[in-house]
Formats: C-alpha cells, structure tokens, sequence
C-alpha cells in the first residue's frame, strides 16, 4: 500500500469539509498540523484514517465509527461547532474564541 503524505492528507481533510459542508481552521495551526499528521501516521500504521484524538483497535470494523470523519462529527459540530479533535468546524465557527476545552466523548465508554 502506498504510504500517505501529508499533502494527501490535507487534501482528503479538505474534500471531507467541502462535501460535508464544514470548514478547516483558516490558520493552519499547530492543531491542524498534529492532527493531519497524526491521521498520516495511523492510516500508514492500521490502513484507514483512524480519529488522531482517540486509540485505535487496530481493527476498521470496531474502529469504522471513529474513521474520520467519524460517526460523531456531525453532531457534535450541530452542537459544539467542531469535531471532538478540533479539525472540522460548522462554517460559520468564530475563531476569535480560544478552543482549549475538550468537549465530551460522544463514543459509547464501551468501545474505547
Ligand atoms: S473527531 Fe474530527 S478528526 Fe476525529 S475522526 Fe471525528 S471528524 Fe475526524
């Protein structure tokens, strides 16, 4: 299997915001880079874009809810305007305001 870049990896982030009609932080920061290089890093280690915030199984069917963008995106950005990892956010997200909390896991305890 070909190993991805991080050019791969940032334009498959950027088709995932654009199709689901989400944004990426504007600036690029230094979350930005650890998470396309953490979803690098696992989909060269398990084969698929495992959530870079959570533990992989090492497994894509017990891990298909958290391969991102994962199950509980959407509904997390519905309610808190971004993705549990801070990747995605709803368009309109006002980035003025510091994103230092982490917002709840919404993955059943069961499957962590
Ligand atoms: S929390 Fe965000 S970065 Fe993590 S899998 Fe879900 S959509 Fe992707």
């Amino acid at each position: 299997m070909k190993e991805k870049t991080i050019e791969d990896v940032e334009k498959y982030v950027q088709q995932v915001a654009d199709k689901r009609g989400w944004i990426l932080d504007p600036s690029k920061d230094e979350t930005y880079e650890i998470l396309v290089n953490g979803l690098r890093v696992y989909f060269n280690k398990v084969g698929y874009f495992n959530c870079p915030c959570r533990d992989s199984n090492e497994d894509r069917v017990m891990d298909k809810d958290i391969s991102c963008p994962c199950d509980y995106a959407q509904p997390d950005i519905a309610e808190h305007g971004r993705c549990y990892c801070a990747l995605f956010y709803e368009p309109n997200y006002d980035f003025s305001i510091p994103t230092l909390e982490m917002i709840a896991e919404r993955r059943p305890e069961e499957k962590w």
